[in-house]
């Protein structure tokens, strides 16, 4: 059952791997990790597949992915035992969004901006978490101000049509590395990365983290960490979320 008393024997594990190997043990291929293959998602894999599982994997592909998140993808793939699945946006949510809209709707305001990443990253999501009682994800504390409060455990109330309203366990069992930390543990086990990440561009740009090929963009040295994320509404609100990770609306 997911529930606090779930919650108090799962804090007793602190280490990523075990954890993974014991909810797959409770919750089997109940659980799954969701990456959009960023750092702390291929770390993940590789410490769940050491830890014997073999994991699910599932991924939110948006259809304006970056076209090396798909060989990271096709790479992961070839080296471990897993297949990821797409998750897509439904063509019966896009096709009426893009004829109303455009194409380019995210750069006419935010709330239009929430509608796309709505359509094409929450929606798809809500699929995937049908799937799942216990959904992996790689948020860590340091990424930006709204994630350093991010929790390791939270129940979240998923609402699955017709069953109505279920707990999901949401995991971040890399919560508390840094950055530093997990670029070491991915070196060190030869983990497959996406390629942009690793790229040092001109004038000290780089990519912190990547979504959809619009609506990134790399940061330079002295930027936020999500300042390159729909870099024309820098002026208005710092802290940017697609809304995958947004607090559940019964949570404070
Ligand atoms: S990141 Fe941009 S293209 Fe991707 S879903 Fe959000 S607004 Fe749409």
């Amino acid at each position: 059952m997911i529930d606090e008393a779930l919650i108090a024997e799962l804090e007793k594990i602190a280490e990523p791997g075990p954890l993974m190997a014991e909810l797959e043990r409770r919750f089997p291929k109940r659980m799954a990790i969701g990456t959009s293959g960023q750092l702390t998602g291929c770390a993940l894999i590789d410490l769940a597949v050491r830890a014997k599982i073999p994991p699910r994997v599932f991924t939110i592909d948006t259809l304006r992915l970056f076209h090396e998140t798909y060989e990271l993808f096709e790479a992961l793939e070839k080296r471990y035992p897993i297949r990821i699945e797409r998750f897509t946006p439904a063509p019966k949510d896009l096709d009426p969004m893009v004829k109303q809209h455009g194409e380019y709707l995210f750069f006419d305001s935010k709330e239009k901006q929430e509608l796309c990443c709505h359509v094409r990253k929450v929606l798809p999501n809500e699929r995937a978490l049908d799937t799942v009682d216990v959904w992996i994800t790689g948020l860590r504390a340091d990424q930006s101000k709204a994630r350093s409060q991010a929790k390791r455990f939270e129940i979240i109330q998923h609402s699955q049509p017709p069953v109505g309203l279920r707990p999901v366990l949401k995991v971040a069992p890399l919560v508390g590395w840094t950055e530093q930390k997990v670029r070491d543990y991915l070196k060190v086990n030869k983990v497959p990365v996406h390629e942009l990440l690793d790229k040092k561009l001109q004038g000290g740009f780089y990519y912190e983290s990547l979504g959809c090929i619009i609506c990134t963009t790399p940061i330079g040295p002295n930027e936020p960490r999500r300042a390159g994320r729909w870099r024309w509404f820098n002026s208005q609100n710092g802290d940017k979320e697609c809304g995958l990770h947004l607090p559940s609306p019964d949570k404070p």
